[in-house]
């Protein structure tokens, strides 16, 4: 929509942060596989702000390193964009009060770099010739490094290192007259994955790229309207869940018009992402109609149908094998017991100690039960292996509280592809999947057994008889190596200069 009162941006957030990010480790202080992000939208609603700081503290499992609040409050944008976690920045009555207005944008981050750059922090701000626009983004644009080259060379300046930033400088560049036709001149042109939330100001626009890997639902709070990436980020600010934005919708929403929905891409199958249900939704959540905790105590169900055991106790690694182990012993008849214990103070941006404390390693974070595991044979559960540092230590630290054997069950299929979609999986040097089968598995991490559940047992967990070869239902490629769009950025599209700079993922 043309708009002649370009947004004035405030940028107030900058110079406040001197805290050290390249400290932070991820939520479980361990280098590991990393999070993606979160985004949240409120459109009509006068402490459009708060909300999102709410809904923003509901999705932090999404993302630890970063926040940032956009609104519009009929006069001018406003923008805080904060390292560290939204409790600690957004809680506060100054940046809060600072952030005026009943149209809102945010996100919460975690970068695949060790460090994040504040320019970097979503959403992203741009005065185009159509007024104001922010954006914030889930996922990782597969062209993004390619796009970005071309835009360079094409006169285009860059303010960040995120690939994000290529779709505010593909909008800028549009000659649609609608901001709405420039944004879909925009996506037509990316490849890789998004779940957009961008605010104008007076419109709330949410997108989903063609086959929907990232999530993205709709909720209406009284007459407001809410875009999040999960439902949890509905409930704590109680909005109703009214539908997902479909893959390849653009759904737009204005206090006068309501949402209209647009679809700019032939209709596809969506495949959205199979580790939402694995481990990055919450388990509160319901994500394309299922609930995230039964789907996870489902793939615990078929992970013992697929591979049963005899042992006195199921013990579940604490928060991330709960729900599967649960199904596990449901259907195993196995008593679920507690036989690990987390300390629930190793914060989600646990600063590195040093290195003589950090070599306690996993202690610091889980303890043994000993009254559960002393001279029992355990089944021990997680959702996953990815570089096999977890599973090694928690399974010594059984032995060591006196476990007698120790058996590990998966549940997820190996994992041994690299993922390029906002997972940030380690490269395939690092994924113990990628380089060892099962039993070299097993005796790396010292185990009596291990098992994983196969690809097809996830399936049935999801309600699928099977995964379809042809058409597969999920992006799934962490475990099939099939792999949902092009890769143009790896396969060389966006070698070159600019490919070091582009590490960011949303
Ligand atoms: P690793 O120790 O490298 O084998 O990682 C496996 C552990 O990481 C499991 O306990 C998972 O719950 C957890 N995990 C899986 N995906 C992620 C992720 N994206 N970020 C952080 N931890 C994860």
């Amino acid at each position: 929509m043309a708009d002649d009162r370009a947004g004035k941006m405030l940028a107030t957030g900058e110079p406040r942060h001197p805290r050290a990010p390249q400290l932070i480790k991820d939520r479980d202080g361990e280098d590991r596989l990393h999070e993606e992000c979160g985004v949240f939208g409120i459109l009509g609603h006068p402490e459009a702000a708060a909300f999102s700081a709410l809904g923003l503290h509901a999705l932090q499992h999404r993302g630890q390193e970063a926040a940032g609040i956009v609104t519009y409050d009929d006069q001018q944008f406003h923008i805080e964009r904060r390292l560290g976690l939204v409790g600690d920045n957004f809680s506060k009555p100054e940046v809060i009060g600072h952030l005026k207005g009943s149209i809102a944008a945010g996100h919460v981050r975690y970068s695949t770099t060790g460090e994040t750059i504040l320019r970097n922090v979503q959403p992203l701000f741009a005065d185009l010739g159509t007024g104001g626009f922010a954006v914030a983004h889930n996922g990782n644009l597969t062209n993004g490094t390619t796009l970005r080259r071309q835009l360079v060379k094409d006169g285009s300046i860059f303010q960040s290192t995120t690939d994000t930033e290529v779709v505010l400088h593909l909008i800028s560049r549009s000659q649609k007259r609608r901001i709405v036709e420039r944004l879909v001149e925009a996506l037509r042109q990316l490849e890789g994955s998004y779940a957009f939330v961008c605010v104008t100001n007076d419109m709330l626009i949410g997108a989903r790229d063609p086959v929907g890997i990232r999530p993205l639902v709709i909720g209406r709070l009284g007459d407001a309207w809410v875009l999040a990436s999960e439902t949890c980020a509905l409930d704590i600010v109680g909005a109703q869940f009214v539908r997902e934005v479909e893959n390849g919708e653009v759904v737009t929403i204005t206090q006068e018009g309501g949402l209209e929905s647009h679809r700019p891409f032939p209709m596809r199958p969506a495949r959205p992402c199979i580790f939402e249900y694995i481990y990055f939704a919450r388990p509160d959540s319901v994500v394309g109609g299922r609930s995230v905790y039964e789907i996870r105590k489902r793939m615990g169900a078929e992970l013992a149908r697929e591979t049963p055991c005899s042992a006195d106790v199921i013990v579940p690694i604490p928060d991330s094998g709960v729900p599967a182990a649960i199904g596990y012993a449901q259907i195993s008849g196995v008593p679920f017991e507690l036989g690990i214990i987390r300390n629930q103070y190793v914060g989600r941006t646990f600063i590195e100690p040093e290195q003589k404390i950090r070599a306690l390693g996993v202690k610091l974070k889980h303890s043994a039960n000993q009254a559960v595991v002393r001279d029992r044979r355990i089944v021990l559960i997680d959702d996953s292996i990815v570089r096999g540092t977890t599973s090694k230590k928690i399974v010594a630290m059984m032995y060591e509280a006196g476990a007698r054997e120790v058996h590990m069950r998966i549940a997820c299929p190996e994992i041994k592809y690299g993922d390029y979609y906002g997972i940030d999986t380690p490269d395939r040097k690092q994924l113990i999947s990628a380089n060892m089968n099962a039993e070299e598995i097993r005796r790396e991490i010292g185990a009596t057994s291990l098992a994983f559940l196969t690809v097809d047992g996830l399936y049935r967990a999801m309600g699928s008889e099977r995964r379809d070869p042809l058409s597969p239902q999920f992006s799934d490629h962490c475990f099939t190596g099939d792999y949902p769009t092009d890769l143009t950025d790896l396969n060389g599209g966006g070698t070159g200069a600019q490919l070091s700079l582009l590490t960011e993922v949303g």
